[in-house]
Parts: structure tokens; C-alpha cells; sequence
């Protein structure tokens, strides 16, 4: 991968904050009617998008253009499913005890680079050690480099359940976890859990309503919170100003989640009728992630890839994913794009465009769900996710038009983000 310097950054950077910037655009995509536009010119001036006029607008003195003419150019694409702060790796549950926060720091920011240089201008992170706060608060004050960050901090599940950080530990390492590291089994514990989080300054909360894939556990979809647990945990949540995210591959769990109000549906492999019907009345989104659905199935079958206890889940719910989504689709279950990048390599988030594509979405409303629907479901719906006056300057482009060849939004060419160019090639 090649890596813009530095100083590219710092450059850049100055010369977009003092100058007004014509961008001459060969094609705009308008995310909220998810449609593709013709030629137009985007006026930036500082962040954000000041003017959005038809044809190319010739420049007057004083003003930079970037010539885009050839080029189809988008809302920044937004995750709603990461996991900025790793990677899988053969060795990833080794790494817990060996890695400190500043190795997994560095290691972070490199990964938030590559996600950037992808096109992914924003994204939801929804669990790790607590890096991923300070990651943002170093992204936000121009540091180094990566999406702008919505971060869920660490993630909250139950004893032995999907978000226990010590799953699979020895005996005498395990000790035991409580709400601060993300372990609840009272609704007194859940409320504490998430007024912890609002101390430590997360944006979202997530939890894990059923078993997981990658957790050294043996289900993968059994129900792991009471209802009672689930609804201490919304209702605070909305006391403090926080959606609620929910992993879950089982219905039950899922059902559960959405009855008590979360906001999305992460995954949601075995989603059934009445679950879909609920999701449908309550507006809750499902996050369906099929690239690490397909990621983990594939790993599976290398031997050594997964500690034993994993590989018949990942087999099992892995390859489910793809069709669950083009199910839930249909239905008109509300869609959101994420991927949950981190369980397969960084960087290659645009490959659900093609697997949301493949099962039945047309590729304008995949990219409606990454970019308008996103920065709805975030409450940012006034300043991310569309090409217009008054929002930020958060655009990608690619050297070919997505409507006829999808396949062009893996190789985003420009990407600016508040205003500032990142790459251009
Ligand atoms: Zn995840």
C-alpha cells in the first residue's frame, strides 16, 4: 500500500484551510435521492461544502481547482461496524497479553490510515480496550490520520458471554470482570456499565444480545441478557445520551434487543419473521456485515486459523450472512452498511457494496445505506453523508462510475475529509 507522507498532509492541509477550493466534478452521486448526477462543481471553503453548482464553473483568482472532471465522486463512505483498534491474526488471542496500550495504539492508527485511504471518511467503532477513544480524541485534533470516529468504547456482554474480555482465559487469570471492563449481571451492574462508558467518553454503547462467533464460548447465538437487564440498559442509555448497537446471531436475543429499543441489529444471522416485522415498526437497522460473515467461513477451513471451540460456529453462522441480508432486504427490514472490519483485513469495507449488491440491493441504495442512511442513524444527518451546501467536506471519488461497474468502489482514487485532500491520484 502506498502511503501519502506526512508532510503531504500538513501541506495540504494549510493550503486548503486559506484558499477557496473548486472541485470540477465528472459525476455527483445525491445520496438522498440515490441517484448519480452530472457534471458539477463543489465549492469547499475551510471543512465545509459552501456551494454545489451544475456544469464547471470557471475559477476566479485566489481559488485552487482540483480537477475531478473524469471522475464520479460521493458522500464519504461511513461504517457502521469496525473494530479500528485490531486485525484478525493467527496469533490475535495471544496478542491480548502481550500487546500494551500504546503497541495496540500504534498499531490502531496505522489500520485508521488505511481505513481513510479506502474511502471510509467516517465510521462507528463498536468495541475495544479503550484505545479506540483516545484514537479518536488524536484523529479529531489532527495528530494522525483516519475517520472521523463514533466509538462504542469497550463493549458490555455477560459473564462468559460474547464481550467478556477473559473468555478462555486460565482459571487463575480470569478474576472477575464487572460493568467498568464490560461484564453485567443485574440491572444495577448494566446501569453502571453504561454510566462508566459515558465517563470515559464513548459516543455509542454496544452490547452483545446473543453468542458470537469469535469468542471462545461455546454458542453463538444463545440469549444472553434478561429483558430486564436489556431495558436498564436502553433506558439509561437514553438518559445519558446514548443508541444502543446489539451483535446478535439468534432470534430470541435479537427479539429482545429490538423490544427494548436498540438502534441497530448487528450481524442478525438468524433473524426470523417476527423479529423483522419488529425492526420494521421500532425503525431499528440491521448491520448485517456479510464481509466477515464470509471472512470467518472461508478461515474456517484452514486448519490453525481458529482456536477448535470457533471453527463450527464460523462455518455454521459465517456462511448464513449473505443470504439473511438479501431475506431482510426483501422484507424491508431498514439497512444500514457496515462490515465489521477488523475480523477481515482493514481497508477492503467497499467489498459490501458487492456482497449487499449480489444479494438483491441495487448498488444507488447500497450507497444511499453507507452514506445518507448512515449519518441519519448517527444523528449527523445535517452535516455527513450528502454532497450539499453547509455540510462537511468529506468526499471520495472513483476513476469509474459505481452504477456500471461496482467493483470501481474498491479502488476510490480522492478522498477529502474537512476539507482536506488525503489522497489524490
Ligand atoms: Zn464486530
Amino acid at each position: 500500500m502506498k502511503k501519502t507522507p506526512f508532510y503531504i498532509f500538513l501541506l495540504l492541509s494549510a493550503w486548503s484551510w486559506s484558499q477557496t477550493t473548486y472541485l470540477h466534478c465528472g459525476q455527483v452521486f445525491d445520496s438522498e435521492k440515490a441517484k448519480m448526477l452530472g457534471p458539477h462543481t463543489l465549492v469547499i471553503e475551510g471543512e465545509k461544502i459552501t456551494e454545489v453548482k451544475k456544469g464547471f464553473i470557471e475559477t476566479v483568482e485566489g481559488t485552487t481547482v482540483v480537477d475531478l472532471k473524469t471522475k464520479t465522486v460521493y458522500p464519504g463512505f461511513i461504517d457502521m461496524h469496525v473494530h479500528i483498534e485490531g486485525e484478525y491474526s493467527p496469533d490475535r488471542y495471544l496478542k491480548v497479553f502481550q500487546n500494551n496500550p500504546a503497541d495496540t495504539a500504534f498499531e490502531a492508527a496505522e489500520i485508521a490510515n488505511r481505513t481513510l485511504m479506502a474511502g471510509f471518511t467516517s465510521v462507528r467503532d463498536l468495541g475495544g480496550s479503550g484505545v479506540n477513544i483516545s484514537l479518536r480524541n488524536a484523529i479529531d485534533k489532527g495528530l494522525t490520520s483516519g475517520p472521523r470516529i463514533f466509538t462504542a468504547g469497550k463493549a458490555i456482554g455477560t459473564t462468559g458471554g460474547h464481550a467478556d474480555p477473559t473468555n478462555g482465559f486460565r482459571a487463575d487469570l480470569q478474576g472477575d470482570p464487572g460493568p467498568k471492563e464490560g461484564v453485567v449481571n443485574s440491572v444495577e451492574d448494566a446501569r453502571k456499565a453504561i454510566r462508566q462508558r459515558y465517563k470515559n467518553g464513548a459516543d455509542w454503547i454496544k452490547i452483545t444480545a446473543t453468542g458470537g462467533v469469535l469468542s471462545v464460548a461455546k454458542s453463538g447465538q444463545n440469549p444472553q441478557f434478561t429483558n430486564e437487564e436489556l431495558a436498564a440498559i436502553t433506558q439509561t442509555a437514553r438518559d445519558y445520551g446514548f443508541q444502543v448497537a446489539a451483535h446478535a446471531h439468534g432470534d430470541e436475543g435479537m427479539y429482545r434487543a429490538v423490544a427494548n429499543g436498540v438502534k441497530t441489529i448487528e450481524h442478525g444471522t438468524l433473524i426470523e419473521e417476527r423479529t423483522m416485522k419488529l425492526m420494521k415498526e421500532k425503525e431499528a437497522y440491521l448491520v448485517a456485515t456479510i464481509s466477515a460473515g464470509k471472512f470467518v467461513a472461508e478461515q474456517a477451513k484452514k486448519p490453525g486459523a481458529y482456536p477448535a471451540i470457533i471453527v463450527p460456529k464460523a462455518i455454521a453462522i459465517g456462511a448464513q450472512i449473505q443470504r439473511t441480508f438479501g431475506k431482510a432486504y426483501k422484507f424491508g427490514v431498514p439497512i444500514a452498511f457496515g462490515t465489521d472490519a477488523g475480523v477481515y483485513p482493514h481497508g477492503e469495507n467497499a467489498k459490501e457494496f458487492i456482497y449487499m449488491n449480489e444479494a438483491g440491493m441495487p448498488v444507488a441504495e447500497a450507497l444511499q445505506s453507507a452514506t445518507y442512511v448512515n449519518a441519519k442513524i448517527l444523528e449527523k444527518e445535517d452535516q455527513l453523508g450528502q454532497i450539499a451546501p453547509g455540510f462537511l467536506a468529506d468526499l471520495v471519488a472513483t476513476d469509474e462510475n459505481a452504477l456500471d461497474n461496482i467493483n470501481t468502489l474498491t479502488n476510490v482514487t480522492f478522498v477529502m475529509k474537512n476539507g482536506v485532500v488525503y489522497k489524490s491520484e
